[in-house]
């Protein structure tokens, strides 16, 4: 497989581009292997890596219905962050952070790292009371943290309204210098890369339609590739399919998940000027707004009220996404939409992720990433793998049980309680 550097590129281009070689095999499903992990999304591929990278468990499978990035990885908005306060989430982001740092040279794969600065705006001083009790517990953490007031904010983001006649004025706001975005495609093909390089097996267009279960303990996975039926033994199999986990952990016959559904649309401007340095969210309602390299402005919202498997959005979150982001630029009214789309996303109700063993012997599952998965990326795999390579979770995800929610000690973030509407 190609090095990519510098130098390839140069002699590729001597010899006119023909000697690329794809960045992964298309690969043939074997009878069996040590682990198949079900979704190809950033978690199982990501899972997939690490386990052949750090624990040397090459003999993988990525089972992946659709084609690599179909799913939430190549649609959501590209925010990575670690700006949390309860210790579970933080050392858990903070990992993902230091893994992030260095996954472009990890990967040999620029996965266009921004570390650009996540922006929280505040509306009213109690907002700002509560930020600066976050950032101190961040800092507390190791993570860094900015209070910034009103006139930080108007120079760090010219572009904002911060009048007092906003219709919400903003009094200042919560920076994490070392958040940003990354390229959430180039995330899927930079792990899908390097796990092919290990020898994992990534097959794609290949549907899990149910699992081989052995005197109770999960032993493979069924599957339709090409119209065809086949089964598929693995010593141990890992779940990673976001907002599909209700219907494919049906098939293990697990039909009560504390997880919910719902659709959450991205939306696309065209393109401008650079205008938005930062990642910057509004205080005052739920909003999240970046510009992509080639100048579009990338933002985001709540979730669709309802619980759904459509991936098709409603209108009339678009209609409060939009009014959010104008009421915050106001310049912004006259920009076109260029293009909007949704992901199923996989709501817990404590708002924090799982990854644990079980439910099934033989069975591993990762789940519940709410709107944050993409930037628990890298530590998700990195400790989904070593859950399974161990049979028992990493320090940083022992707390992210199923049994959380039956012995009544949730991971309460937000503190909103069982709502995941609000997460
Ligand atoms: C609009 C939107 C914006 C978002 N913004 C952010 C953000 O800014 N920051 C952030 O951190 N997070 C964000 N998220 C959340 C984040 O994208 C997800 O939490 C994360 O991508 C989920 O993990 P994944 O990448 O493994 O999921 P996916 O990419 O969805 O992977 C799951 C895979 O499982 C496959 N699958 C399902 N059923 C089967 C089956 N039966 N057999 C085989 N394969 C199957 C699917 O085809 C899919 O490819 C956003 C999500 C959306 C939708």
């Amino acid at each position: 497989m190609t090095r990519y550097s510098a130098f390839s590129i140069l002699t590729n281009a001597l010899r006119g581009n023909r000697d690329w070689t794809p960045a992964w095999r298309k690969a043939e499903p074997k009878a069996g292997y040590d682990v198949i992990i079900v979704g190809g999304g950033g978690h199982g591929l990501a899972t997939a890596y690490y386990l052949a990278s750090v624990h040397g468990v090459t003999n993988v499978a990525v089972v992946e219905k659709g084609y690599l990035g179909s799913g939430n990885i190549g649609r959501n908005t590209t925010i990575v962050r670690s700006n949390y306060r309860l210790p579970a989430n933080s050392d858990f982001y903070e990992k993902s952070m230091q893994l992030w740092r260095g996954l472009s040279h990890e990967l040999n794969y620029n996965v266009m790292f921004s570390p650009r600065g996540v922006l929280n705006l505040a509306h009213t001083p109690g907002q700002m009371d509560t930020y600066a009790e976050r950032g101190n517990q961040m800092r507390l953490n190791g993570i860094g943290a900015e209070l910034l007031d009103r006139d930080q904010v108007a120079r760090l983001n010219p572009g904002l309204d911060v009048n007092g006649s906003a219709r919400f004025p903003v009094v200042g706001g919560l920076l994490q210098p070392e958040a940003g975005n990354a390229r959430h495609d180039a995330v899927a093909w930079g792990y899908a890369r390097g796990a092919d390089k290990l020898g994992v097996d990534i097959l794609e267009n290949t549907e899990v339609t149910g699992f081989l279960k052995e005197g109770g303990k999960i032993v493979g996975v069924q599957t339709r590739r090409n119209g065809e039926q086949a089964d598929i033994r693995a010593q141990k199999v890992g779940v990673a399919v976001a907002g599909s986990t209700g219907r494919v952990m049906k098939l293990a016959g697990v039909d009560r998940l504390p997880i919910e559904s719902t659709v959450l649309q991205a939306f696309v401007s065209e393109s401008i000027k650079p205008i938005i340095p930062t990642v910057t969210t509004f205080g005052a309602g739920h909003l999240y707004v970046s510009q992509s390299d080639k100048g579009g402005l990338v933002f985001g919202g709540n979730i669709d009220y309802y619980n759904s498997y459509a991936s098709r959005g409603n209108l009339p979150v678009w209609e409060e996404v939009t009014s959010e982001l104008v009421a915050m630029f106001p310049n912004f009214a006259r920009l076109r939409l260029l293009r909007s789309w949704g992901g199923i996303m996989d709501m817990s109700m404590d708002g924090s992720p799982i990854i644990t063993t079980g439910p099934v012997d033989g069975m591993f599952l990762n789940a519940g990433w709410c709107y944050g998965g993409f930037k628990a990326t890298p530590a998700s795999g990195w400790c989904f793998a070593h859950t399974i390579a161990q049979d028992k979770p990493h320090d940083l995800n022992a707390a992210f049980t199923l049994d959380r929610f039956k012995d009544g000690r949730p991971i309460d973030e937000l503190g909103a309680g069982p709502t995941p509407w609000y997460h």
